[in-house]
């Protein structure tokens, strides 16, 4: 079996897109499962927030997507969150650029991904905001997109150009893309507005919404700055048993693709 590899994307910044990512990794990874991380930011917070310091990467992403290394080369293992991490940092910027002179610019991290995934069950690929030449490369490579969202007044509206990009990519570039699930984040339920979004999600896309729902905790927050997912900082913290159950439905939910 290879690996079944997903970006999470949402081209709003602070949505919750790499909280996601690296807890949704470590999750997976306390389940038993192998994973790759691949930060396609060049901000490099999912980097961090697996414990590996973006300024000192002697090999990231870029390379990778350049052609001057494979992704055996340039992963690092994180050995406290249980998963492989294929970095990124302020390098990538220059990609974008870059990537616009060359051949197969949309496929190249899908065909360097094909070399590594047979040793991972899942790869998890965290997006920069935007819908660029990098966001590209993710969706050209994913068999689905997790999309997280806050359940706000214009979230559904938000969606469209998501959704519409991913017809898109499904049409002419990339025939495995789907919309996997939305994932109801930085849930408070004690505000009725997000409740009532919640139901309009739900009536809107249906059991492509995860039932699993992601609440507002502190500790998912203050877990980057220990260069942790939250999953690893602090186990017992609502958030981060929010995600590893999270991890257990993504689990079932291949099984069923
Ligand atoms: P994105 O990658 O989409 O820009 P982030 O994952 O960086 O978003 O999240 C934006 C901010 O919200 C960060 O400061 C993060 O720590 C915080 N955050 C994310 N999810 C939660 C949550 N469930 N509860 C509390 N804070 C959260
Ligand atoms: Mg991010």
């Amino acid at each position: 079996m290879s690996a079944r590899i997903f970006c999470v994307a949402n081209q709003k910044g602070g949505v919750g897109k790499t909280t996601t990512t690296v807890n949704l990794a470590a999750g997976l990874a306390k389940v038993g499962q192998r994973v790759l991380m691949i930060d396609l930011d060049p901000q490099g917070n999912a980097t961090m927030g697996s414990g590996i310091d973006k300024r000192k990467l002697e090999m990231s992403v870029y390379d990778v997507l350049l052609e001057s290394a494979s992704i055996t080369e340039a992963r690092v293992r994180s050995e406290k969150c249980g998963y492989d991490v294929l970095g990124s940092n302020r390098d990538l910027a220059g990609a974008e650029v870059e990537l616009v002179e060359v051949e197969r610019r949309d496929k190249r991290l899908k065909e360097a991904i094909a070399a590594v995934a047979a040793e991972y069950d899942f790869v998890l690929i965290d997006c920069p905001p935007s819908l660029s030449m990098l966001t590209l490369n993710g969706l050209c490579s994913a068999h689905g997109v997790v999309v997280p969202m806050q359940c706000e007044y214009f979230a559904l509206e938000g969606l469209t150009d998501l959704v519409n990009t991913i017809k898109q990519v499904h049409a002419n570039m990339n025939k495995d893309l789907q919309i996997i699930g939305l994932l109801r984040v930085m849930f408070d339920p004690r505000i009725t507005l997000q409740q009532q979004v919640s139901e309009q999600l739900k009536a809107h896309f249906g059991d492509k919404v995860f039932n699993t729902v992601i609440p507002r905790n502190v500790r998912l927050a203050e877990a980057p700055s220990y260069g942790l997912p939250g999953v690893v900082f602090d186990p017992n913290a609502r958030g981060s048993q929010a995600y590893v159950e999270f991890a257990k439905e993504m689990v079932d939910r291949i099984k069923k693709l």
